[in-house]
């Protein structure tokens, strides 16, 4: 199942993914008005099954996609997950995942802008597999971090390289509104191959800039979930951004920035196509 935030005719609702259109259970579901408050209450699968043979309520034409979750509690991204992005980052390997976090405004969805903020022309790409929660949990050990997940989605972590540049922490580079984009959907686990091994390509204007697969993490989904829930319970709707590849842009010579009118991709094989343009903040 492929579930998605939607915006129509300004009502924010959500739903599932039916052919070219969305089945929409924000109307249907009455005591839940947001796709987290579904996943917090386990009922994706009860849900998926009650709307089973549902026609789709509105083509995907006429809605927005917002991002996956518009409002996770938290939105924790690493780090250096890549081998080859830690060499070009010339970082020393660690024993522990870098961690560093995003705020909810920084978010867009599938087929919206990405803003250049006044600020910079240092915007940059990251095509990474974001993890969304399901289940709540403190200290979850590794053998069970997947029953703690509700799905995956597409993530790009849009960075404004100069601002995360001003000190060692990366904070404010990584948070300028409207930066990242998570989307189209969240696919439910079931939906992944076996051995949850996926490819990752990144375009920009259509040419390949990133390429990895997912089982060439440094620290992997089930490490990042233990270690995260070691100090923090994460929490349904919660999304952990896994890292990105070799191939940014700043790391290029000449460095590669996003440009206003630009077309970003980031695709994962069996999760979806992220896409979003770039605009310039007026
Ligand atoms: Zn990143």
């Amino acid at each position: 199942m492929k579930f998605v935030s939607f915006s129509q005719a300004g009502t924010d609702s959500y739903g599932f993914i039916r052919g070219e259109g969305i089945v929409d259970l924000g109307q249907r579901e009455h005591g839940h008005s947001t796709l987290k408050s579904l996943i917090a209450a386990g009922k994706l699968q009860e849900v998926a099954q009650r709307y089973a043979a549902t026609p789709a309520d509105v083509p995907l034409s006429e809605i927005t996609l917002l991002p996956v979750i518009p409002d996770p509690g938290t939105i924790a991204c690493i780090g250096h997950n890549y081998e080859e992005h830690r060499i070009e980052t010339q970082r020393d390997p660690t024993e522990h995942p870098s961690i560093f976090f995003r705020h909810p405004e920084s978010l867009r969805g599938a087929g919206q802008s990405l803003i250049r903020p006044i600020e910079s022309t240092q915007l940059d790409y990251e095509g990474e597999l974001a993890v969304v929660i399901g289940r709540s949990g403190r200290r979850i050990p590794e053998a069970h971090a997947w029953e703690h997940v509700a799905g995956l989605a597409c993530f790009n972590d849009g960075s404004v390289r100069d601002w995360q540049h001003h000190s060692r922490q990366f904070g404010p580079g990584k948070n300028f509104a409207g930066t990242a984009g998570f989307g189209p959907w969240l696919v439910t686990i079931d939906e992944l191959p076996d051995d949850r091994v996926m490819a990752l390509t990144t375009r920009l204007n259509g040419k390949v800039v990133q390429y990895a697969k997912t089982d060439q993490m440094i620290f992997p989904i089930p490490t990042l979930i233990a270690y995260l829930s070691t100090f923090m319970t994460l929490r349904a709707g919660d999304v952990i951004v896994t890292g990105t590849p070799g191939g940014v842009g700043v790391k290029r010579n000449p460095p590669l920035w996003l440009q206003p009118g630009d077309s970003v991709e980031v695709e994962i094989s069996s999760v979806g196509l992220l896409k979003n343009s770039v605009i310039q903040e007026a």
